[in-house]
């Protein structure tokens, strides 16, 4: 049975030019680029080529991008970086949404004596601007907000955060994760310090990612050993998978406009579709500023596992914002933050769409979910209440 794929904000299908791209790398060019023979040292240009590729979706030069392992190590990079060059500043200001690649981060420091801000959002899942200008002090080393949140696709504004926190001297990192290659990123006019992003989430391989740091930022290694990436990230390149994360970025350039017109297309007919056919439903976070490719929807009195398993017996892969983590349901921390009710984010889940998404992926789960809804609610007690 054909899978039909709305998880992209978990992780993505590699594109084939990206497999194709890293096939020699996985093959016959297995050479190390740190080698002094020509059989090793020839690989070295192939990571350059996607240094460029990397840079130029977000108009950075070459030199300012760092390869890492994944998304997680570009954030924990980051902030470890902002926190050495501020041995005095014992303040961390982020914001309660972000990824556990930030967040944990953030809570492991605080367990070795830091000062965190966790900055609320509202019930749209925006921050308030000026509760972030009166959170920064003296002892600020460093802010970290996302651009784009994974769960509920709201999108922060950049710009004016960076204003606010750059007008303070103050280290300003942002999680881009979720935004490479579906909204326009120029760190030319982004007074942003440093951003991370992650090859899986853009059609390459898991296991690699970048981190752009702007020129004149002091820099400090996470990773320390040999002199690879110009001594600021250690350990052999995973040359294949830094291949393919540049022809991914390529693409993802390439395909920047689908992504807000084909792809918000889709994003909106399967919204507006389960809206309208599936009662008591309604969609979490700012429906104007978010990411063209996620909505995120509560279904009132029914477990969103339960519709997630029943999705999964059609091969219809989404999320739901309750996680079951080692048998306890986890609610998700996005959709708390936000004040949504239990019973909504009990019965949330998020589909989350690409650019390999046709019309006839959002006809099935259109097709499939008012019944499963209903199923669902006659079999709750809640939802035998509500009927009555
Ligand atoms: C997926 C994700 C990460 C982590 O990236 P990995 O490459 O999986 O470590 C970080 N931040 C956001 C917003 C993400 O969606």
């Amino acid at each position: 049975m054909k899978v039909v794929y709305l998880d992209n904000n978990a992780t993505t299908r590699i594109a084939d030019e990206v497999r194709e791209a890293m096939m020699p790398f996985l093959t016959e060019l297995y050479g190390n680029p740190s080698s002094m023979h020509t059989f090793g040292g020839q690989v070295h240009r192939h990571i350059e080529v996607a240094r460029e590729q990397v840079a130029a979706l977000i108009n950075a030069e070459p030199g300012e991008i760092i390869f890492t392992s994944c998304g997680t190590e570009s954030d924990n990079t980051a902030l470890m970086s902002a926190l050495e060059f501020a041995p005095q500043k014992k303040h961390i200001l982020t914001t309660r949404v972000e990824h556990p690649a930030v967040l944990n981060f953030c809570k492991a420091m605080y367990r070795k004596g830091y000062k965190i801000t966790f900055l609320p959002v509202n019930k749209s899942g925006r921050l308030d601007l000026e509760d972030l200008k009166s959170s920064i002090t003296d002892d600020t080393a460093v802010v970290s907000i996302m651009h784009a949140n994974n769960e509920s696709g709201v999108i922060f504004p950049l710009n004016e955060i960076a204003d606010i926190v750059k007008s303070r001297g103050v280290v300003l990192h942002t999680d881009a994760v979720q935004t490479a290659g579906k909204l326009p990123l120029d760190v030319r006019k982004l007074p942003v310090d440093m951003m991370s992003f992650s090859g899986h989430k853009i059609h390459s391989p898991k296991g690699v990612g970048a981190l752009y740091v702007k020129r004149g930022t002091r820099f400090s290694p996470y990773i320390i050993g040999g002199h690879q990436e110009g001594g600021r990230r250690a350990g052999t390149e995973n040359v294949a998978s830094i291949v393919g994360f540049g022809k991914a970025c390529e693409l993802a350039k390439k395909y920047l406009p689908d992504e807000n017109t084909k792809v918000r297309a889709l994003r909106d007919r399967l919204e507006q579709g389960l809206l309208k056919t599936c009662p008591d439903s309604r969609v979490n976070g700012d429906v104007e500023s978010r990411l063209p490719n996620t909505s995120n929807i509560s279904f009132e009195f029914v477990e969103g596992e339960a519709i997630l398993l029943r999705l999964n017996e059609y091969n219809i892969c989404a999320s739901s914002g309750s996680a079951c983590t080692s048998g306890s349901l986890e609610p998700s921390h996005v959709l708390r933050s936000m004040g949504v009710p239990f019973t909504m984010i009990h019965g949330s889940v998020r589909f989350s769409l690409s650019v390999n998404n046709t019309d006839e992926d959002i006809d099935l789960v259109l097709k499939i979910m008012p019944g499963v809804i209903k199923e669902l609610r006659e079999l709750s007690p809640y939802g035998r209440e509500v009927k009555k």
